[in-house]
């Protein structure tokens, strides 16, 4: 039975996560917020992940303390079952892409334990929140007769897009064109926005098929559930929003989640960092304000051709501009061509004083928020654009796959918070490596000063994205959106409690 506090039930959350960085990191921050509220929220994760994880909520919570707000659920990873290799229980530690499908098996097969726990759970949890990515979490809602709460980790512009593809059939009644490049538009959506084939995510373009695909299976348990909850903040895209809130029962815009983290080094998000996060600030206070570019691509990209990287690596170097870079360190392959090009051409010495090169895990949002951080070049992941936009800082779109190329419409047309370096095509998660070089120096180091550069545009950049930061840290504090939205979400919750017979639970 849920506690009672002033007359309002606290509510025991489990959150259910798939086992992926960009999915795990925005779920602990959300059990971060409801904790603060005085909830209690329960993660689902597995023991490797757990181990990953214990440091983030550690400093603010003692998981020992059974009157914790925060808790882990830990349960085995079925991967051996489905064909993984030992000790694979994270997308970033598939060995390759062709493992993909066995983890989305695995993950599916964690229904069954979930089940056994809750059947055996006394008190049973309140209420789910769900991965979208995590379809059969319906048939628990059902079954326990339990509130059930999707968890979007991508925007509302995606959403209503990808919805308005669907919906329309726009991709069907295209003529076949042999290079993809010709640009469709989307119809029915606030601005004029318009995509090539090339530029959509594989998901999108299987959603067509006569199955549906995978997206349908999504699409199901969103529509079935009792609420939306989407990482993103309504001044961010007011129109794409209200159009998405037509399309599902209840939508909820509680983010940017990563706010409740900024204040202060120590702050462990996702992984271990590769470096000395004091050395990393004492690197930055020694730059002058917006003077440093950021690169990372995220936390799974981690295939791309050491060509490629060596391109980036010569247009920032030839740009002139202060950096931090953040290399993935796997697989080894390409990493060691890399290496070996750094060390060869004393590349960190050619650099040394204004390029600052971390090969592994950064603290991204740390670097983000310092002052000294004037751009962020980003895959446009969906976490990282929403970071970026917290922070602040413009952006170079260098999109790469899945809803990537989403994100970069709406940072550079909608939002004008920033400049693509030029990328016309969507590749495969993993196999980045077939589709070759995308980015020469030359449009490297244009990008940067586009971005980095003088007055005019972009002056008027920087000032629309400062514009932005304002807007996110007001939506997170007591009486902006998306602190009223979280409330709402859970008044709703509350009243779907009130009117289930609990006393069997
Ligand atoms: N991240 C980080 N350090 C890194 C790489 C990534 O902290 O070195 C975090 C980043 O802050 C974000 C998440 O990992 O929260 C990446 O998620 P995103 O949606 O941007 O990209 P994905 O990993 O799904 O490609």
């Amino acid at each position: 039975m849920a506690s009672q506090r002033e007359g309002d039930y606290l509510i025991h959350f489990l959150l259910v996560p798939l086992m992926s960085q960009s999915h795990l990191i925005p779920f602990v921050d959300l059990a971060k917020l409801l904790a603060g509220r005085g909830h209690t929220a329960t993660i689902l994760l597995t023991p490797r992940n757990a181990i990953r994880f214990l440091p983030s909520v550690a400093a603010k919570e003692s998981l020992a303390d059974s009157n914790s707000k925060i808790q882990f659920l830990v349960l085995p990873f079925p991967g051996k079952e489905a064909g993984l290799p030992d000790g694979c229980e994270n997308m970033d530690s598939l060995p390759s892409p062709d493992f993909i499908s066995k983890f989305f098996d695995a993950s599916n097969l964690l229904q069954g334990p979930l089940e056994d726990w809750l059947d055996a759970a006394d008190p049973r949890p309140d209420c789910l929140i769900c991965d979208i990515c995590l379809p059969w979490t319906a048939d628990l809602g059902l079954r326990f007769n339990l509130p059930r709460i999707v968890f979007h980790g991508i925007s509302c512009f995606t959403l209503l897009c990808s919805h308005k593809l669907k919906k329309l059939k726009v991709m069907g009644k295209l003529p076949q064109a042999a290079d993809n490049t010709e640009p469709f538009q989307v119809p029915d959506l606030p601005d004029e926005i318009s995509f090539t084939m090339a530029q959509m995510p594989e998901l999108q373009l299987s959603a067509d098929k006569k199955d549906g695909g995978v997206l349908d299976r999504f699409k199901a348990a969103e529509m079935t559930a009792d609420g939306v909850i989407v990482n993103t903040f309504e001044e961010l895209e007011s129109g794409y929003v209200k159009g998405y809130r037509g399309v599902v029962k209840r939508l909820w815009c509680i983010g940017p989640v990563s706010i409740c983290n900024t204040n202060g080094v120590g702050i462990h998000r996702g992984n271990e960092s590769s470096i000395d996060e004091s050395l990393c600030l004492e690197w930055l206070d020694s730059r002058s304000p917006g003077s440093v570019l950021y690169v990372c691509f995220g936390s799974i990209c981690r295939h791309i051709l050491a060509t490629q990287l060596i391109e980036l690596a010569i247009g920032l170097e030839s740009s002139g501009c202060s950096f931090i870079w953040v290399i993935k360190k796997d697989p080894e392959v390409y990493s060691r061509e890399l290496e070996s090009w750094l060390r060869e051409e004393k590349y960190e010495e050619r650099v040394a004083g204004r390029g600052l090169i971390i090969k592994g895990w950064a603290p991204q949002v740390l670097i983000l928020s310092h002052h000294a951080v004037g751009g962020f070049m980003s895959h446009c992941g969906w976490n990282s654009t929403l970071e970026g936009a917290a922070a602040g800082v413009p952006m170079i779109t260098w999109p790469m796959f899945a809803e990537q190329f989403y994100n970069e419409k709406l940072v550079v047309q909608v939002n004008q918070t920033g400049v693509v370096v030029g990328v016309e095509r969507c590749m495969t998660w993993g196999k980045e490596e077939e589709i070759g070089v995308l980015v020469r120096r030359d449009a490297v180091k244009l990008a940067i000063e586009r971005l980095m550069g003088g007055r005019g545009e972009g002056e008027e950049r920087r000032r629309k994205a400062r514009e932005m930061a304002e807007l996110a840290k007001r939506a997170v504090e007591d009486g902006g959106s998306s602190y009223k939205n979280m409330s709402l979400m859970i008044h709703h919750v509350r009243t779907l409690l009130n009117g289930i017979d609990r006393s069997g639970r």
